[in-house]
């Protein structure tokens, strides 16, 4: 038997892989195919649904697409030549992720209905152990966690939720079954979900009112179907497709540039925005309840061409006064207003501050992840943290982006982790830790270059935690990260070669 972290016993599991990965999203698909690239081939993947895909096989919803251009958001050692489009949707995209697993031969290490619920380092034996809420356990010299901020649907605090006697459901769970032709819709939310769902379902609604706490920035979306003669192209010359991937990559740093370098200049982007609504909608009280009165940037910029046409239809209504409460039968807003409903629709986003969910992570000396962080999540370079020897978190705090794929940024931290396992088994180590000096130094610096960007510029968002630190954005060039994750210095961490080494 092994104990937990919080005191609880799990069954042993003899065997330990030299990787555990949890999640098969990017992150986790990204990470087995470096791993078997190196030669390492005794890993495990845990994924907790019956399917793989993370983010792109869970939603699902009508509409659901990309708004980073496909040929960008995709592996850069794994490109699709046959994209159908600028922006591809969430189908194609899943498949895409099913299409790398096959060709890479992953199937096999994928373990499904594994949901963690904990993660235990033996600092005597120098490996993790992990157990799944099915009573599995499985031991690694290394944790790899791929499971990403955008997993555990967000429902929104309105008291009175669990008293609707319609239907309700997330974004994130869409139940296709439910027909919502004819109906009463409510949905709440205007993120990017919301915005790419509103115009697939507004035309079914006998009525839809649309929820907006704080209005979205939103830009024409270029997007278009890819020519035959075009995939052709990308096909045969692979450099017509590395430089369309490259020139997509360069005008998104240079929007980056405006996020971090000069916000101000996000009032130029603004204008455009302000020209996006005029020129789609007529009703002027319309026009005004839809625009933001923040900086372009500060929350995510969304992307486009049907969403304002869509609210101007005469079904639909804007409702910008706050919901109060929830009844049985709709929405009861603060001016007193009641709203009948007969369906209930979430898109509220995610969890993204407590993004570990019920999963507890035990470190070193009693440490356990989630209450150590607390609302301050920090990883050096998003990956690695004091006091958790051998894990590693892709997409970790402080690492997300506003303005470019994180795809990118992924196989940055891969990278990052790869050069890792090359000291371990050069110096036949047992674990490496980042001294908390180190930590703490990089943490001080994005905490610092983060004040003067957009995100900081005074809106509310799910970048910034309860106290307004941003815990979620990388703030500089996504090159920089590149850089800075290219090579494990192994000064910055404190090493060990006891128990099991990783040879
Ligand atoms: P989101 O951006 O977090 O939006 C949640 C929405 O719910 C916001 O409009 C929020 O309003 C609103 N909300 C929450 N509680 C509310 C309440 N009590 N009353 C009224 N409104 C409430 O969530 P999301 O749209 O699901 O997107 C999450 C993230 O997923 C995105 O930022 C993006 O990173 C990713 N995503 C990406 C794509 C893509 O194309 N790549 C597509 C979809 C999602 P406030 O703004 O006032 O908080």
């Amino acid at each position: 038997m092994q104990e937990r972290g919080d005191g609880t016993v799990t069954p042993r599991a003899k065997r330990v892989h030299r990787v555990v990965i949890i999640g098969t999203g990017f992150a986790g698909i990204g990470m087995a195919i470096a791993l078997q690239k190196a030669g390492i081939r005794d890993f495990v993947l845990l994924e907790r649904a019956a399917a793989i895909g993370g983010t792109w096989r869970d939603n699902r919803y009508p509409g659901c697409a990309c708004d980073v251009p496909s040929h960008l958001y995709s592996f850069s050692f794994e490109p699709n030549p046959r994209w159908s489009r600028a922006y591809s949707p969430q189908e194609e995209i899943r498949l895409y992720l099913e299409a790398c697993v096959d060709k890479h031969g992953l199937r096999d290490r994928i373990r499904f209905g594994q949901t963690i619920d904990h993660a235990t380092w033996s600092d005597d034996e120098q490996t993790w152990t992990v157990s799944s809420e099915a009573g599995e356990t499985f031991r690694g010299h290394l944790l790899v966690s791929g499971i990403g901020a955008l997993s555990n649907p967000a429902y929104p605090s309105v008291p009175g939720l669990d008293r609707f006697r319609g239907k309700q459901f997330h974004s994130a769970t869409w139940d296709h079954a439910y027909d919502l032709e004819g109906k009463r819709i409510g949905v709440i939310g205007t993120g990017a979900s919301a915005i790419q769902f509103v115009p697939q379902i507004q035309p079914k609604a006998s009525r839809l009112t649309l929820f907006q706490r704080t209005a979205p920035w939103i830009m024409p979306k270029p997007d278009r179907p890819y020519t035959e003669r075009e995939k052709k192209l990308f096909s045969r010359i692979p450099g017509r497709r590395f430089f369309h991937r490259q020139a997509i990559y360069w005008r998104n740093e240079l929007v980056g540039a405006m996020f971090s370098k000069a916000p101000r200049l996000m009032a130029v982007v603004a204008e455009l925005g302000k020209w996006h609504i005029r020129r789609s909608i007529r009703n002027a009280a319309l026009r005004r309840a839809v625009t933001p009165t923040y900086l372009p940037g500060c929350k995510r910029i969304l992307l486009s061409n049907d969403y304002y046409p869509s609210l101007d239809r005469p079904n639909v209504e804007v409702v910008t006064d706050p919901i109060r409460e929830v009844t049985a039968t709709g929405v009861v807003l603060k001016s007193g207003r009641a709203i009948e409903l007969d369906v209930l629709i979430h898109g509220t986003g995610f969890s993204v501050q407590s993004y570990l969910g019920k999963m507890k992570i035990h470190g070193k000396d009693g440490l356990e992840l989630g209450a150590h962080w607390g609302k301050n999540a920090a990883a050096y370079r998003g990956t690695t943290i004091a006091g958790f020897p051998n894990l590693f978190t892709l997409l970790g705090p402080n690492t997300g982006l506003g303005h470019n794929s994180v795809v990118f940024m992924i196989e940055a931290q891969i990278r990052y982790v790869m050069s890792a396992i090359e000291h371990m088994k050069k110096d036949k180590l047992s674990s490496v830790e980042v001294l908390p000096a180190v930590l703490a130094a990089y943490n001080r610096r994005i905490g610092k270059e983060l004040d003067s960007t957009v995100w900081a510029s005074g809106c509310e968002s799910w970048y910034l935690n309860d106290e307004g630190k941003n815990t979620t954005i990388y703030p500089g060039f996504t090159f920089t990260f590149r850089h800075e994750t290219r090579t494990f210095h192994p000064g910055e961490y404190q090493l060990a070669r006891r128990g099991v080494v990783f040879a």
